[in-house]
């Protein structure tokens, strides 16, 4: 065999396996057919969190006049913008290159498929591995209505030429709402069509509700509850009929409306891999495929969808195959964060999600942040902790406001250990902090028991 391992696909899952298990000694070959880092780093989190930050600018700037500020704010610059993002993301992409190479790991820049199960396809030449990881991520899906090919999806968000005027957002899913708060904090007229009555499915009813509140007063307009029907073009202006015959005329229409895993094209048939129900790589908790030399990690599993899962899985099967340490990662209590303006943090279970295993008491808190008692914004935070009643383990924590990813981070360390409602009262806040709310949240606010109910 010319490789211990081979990893199709240089994004987070790939690249952080194939460099450990070089670094345990492995012969390890790597291929990369678009960018090497994958979604995350060139068209994913990386870039959107930087389009984020140049958004927080501007509202800044007008928030500095309540503290004595005069500011005169010019107008943006997205093609400055676009190009400073460029130069960090061909910096980043060079860094993953050289990790990989200076870990030892071979690098193909090219596409891989399997022509058997012991051997790829690489750039036109053949090549056999003992073991195989497949970790080629995943990609947006446009809805199955005409016209949809008229619309961009969140790939082609970070290369427009021009900053949009006047935007037509299909979803509520983290992408939808993430750059629909980019567009509008740049400037832009921002439509938020999506077929729930709340945005975000599957998290927690409070923070939906706070998220409808927070999307208003930042100018978003929302129309809940509507499906995209059509998109025609009329020049170079895009037309989407949605909902009740509606429509918007815009300069962009953007599908933000899930994604699918990489599975075609690779030639999982001739290596025996099998899919599961959503079209992903069937594997179990060790990633193991249904042919046992062959694992899959990251997105292409369709599991939980972001990339500090995908480098937790790279490392641990590099770990378990190579570095005498088997391990695997459990997918429950994983925090995650959306960035939208505030931004939203949440680890562990949602009110409904705990409360329908048994009784949880609730604890909420809402209150404007001390700047904005200055700045006069209109912007409300939400704290949360959900409380599993009879043990009072912190089973869920869930905040929408300023720094809710780095808050949040931090209490998920306290989630994930099984700390208690109490253990979080005795620890004395930081003040004044946002922060401190979720050791003085002391009034429980309801108990909830949808599990009882349902009896
Ligand atoms: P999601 O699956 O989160 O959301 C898809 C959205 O599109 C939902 O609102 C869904 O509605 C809607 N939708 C799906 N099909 C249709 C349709 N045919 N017509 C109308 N609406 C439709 O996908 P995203 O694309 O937003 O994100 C993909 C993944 O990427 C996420 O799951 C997440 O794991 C990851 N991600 C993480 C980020 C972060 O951590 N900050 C940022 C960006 C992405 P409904 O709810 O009714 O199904």
């Amino acid at each position: 065999m010319d490789f211990d391992l081979f990893v199709i696909g240089g994004g987070s899952a790939g690249v952080r396996c194939a460099r450990i298990a070089a670094g345990h000694g492995a012969r390890v070959g790597i291929a990369e057919e678009r960018h090497w880092g994958g979604t995350c780093v060139n068209i994913g989190c990386v870039p959107k969190k930087l389009l984020v930050q140049a958004g927080e600018y501007g509202g800044w700037a007008d928030d500095a006049a309540g503290f004595g500020w005069t500011i005169h704010k010019g107008p943006h610059d997205w093609g400055k913008l676009i190009a400073a993002k460029d130069r960090e993301i061909t910096r980043l992409e060079g860094v993953y290159r050289k990790l990989l190479t200076g870990a030892g790991a071979t690098i193909f820049d090219g596409r891989a498929v399997f022509v058997d199960p012991h051997t790829l396809e690489v750039a036109g030449r053949r090549i056999t591995a003992e073991r195989i990881a497949i970790a080629t991520g995943g990609h947006a899906e446009r809805p199955n209505i005409p016209g949809a090919e008229l619309g961009i999806i969140s790939d082609d968000a970070f290369y427009l030429k021009t900053m949009p005027r006047r935007v037509a957002m299909v979803g509520s899913g983290y992408i939808a709402v993430e750059f629909a708060g980019i567009f509008r904090a740049l400037g832009a007229e921002v439509h938020l069509i999506y077929r729930q009555p709340l945005p975000l499915r599957g998290f927690d009813q409070d923070v939906r509700e706070a998220l409808v509140e927070a999307l208003a007063a930042q100018g978003i307009i929302l129309h809940p509850g509507c499906l995209p029907h059509k998109v025609e073009a009329d020049g170079e202006r895009r037309i989407l009929t949605f909902g009740d015959n509606e429509m918007i005329d815009a300069d962009l229409v953007f599908f933000a409306t899930g994604r699918k895993a990489n599975v075609k094209g690779l030639g999982l048939d001739k290596a025996g891999v099998e899919l599961n129900a959503k079209d992903a790589v069937r594997v179990d908790e060790h990633l193991r495929t249904t042919q046992p030399h062959i694992y899959a990690m990251g997105d292409v599993t369709d599991r939980v969808n972001l990339t500090p899962v995908a480098t937790a899985e790279g490392h641990a099967l590099a770990d378990t195959l190579f570095g005498n340490a088997p391990r695997t990662i459990p997918l429950w209590n994983v925090p995650s964060a959306v960035f939208t303006t505030p931004p939203i943090g949440t680890v562990g279970l949602s009110e409904d999600q705990a409360s329908a295993m048994g009784a949880v008491d609730i604890y909420t808190a809402r209150f404007t942040p001390m700047r904005h008692n200055l700045s006069g914004r209109n912007r409300r935070s939400l704290m949360k902790l959900v409380v599993d009643k009879e043990t009072q383990r912190v089973v869920g924590a869930h905040m929408l406001g300023e720094d809710a990813a780095e808050i949040i981070q931090g209490i998920a360390i306290a989630v994930v250990m099984g700390a208690t409602k109490a253990d979080f009262d005795r620890t004395i806040g930081i003040h004044p902090t946002a922060a401190e709310e979720f050791v003085t949240l002391r009034t429980r606010t309801r108990t909830t028991d949808l599990a009882k109910d349902a009896d």
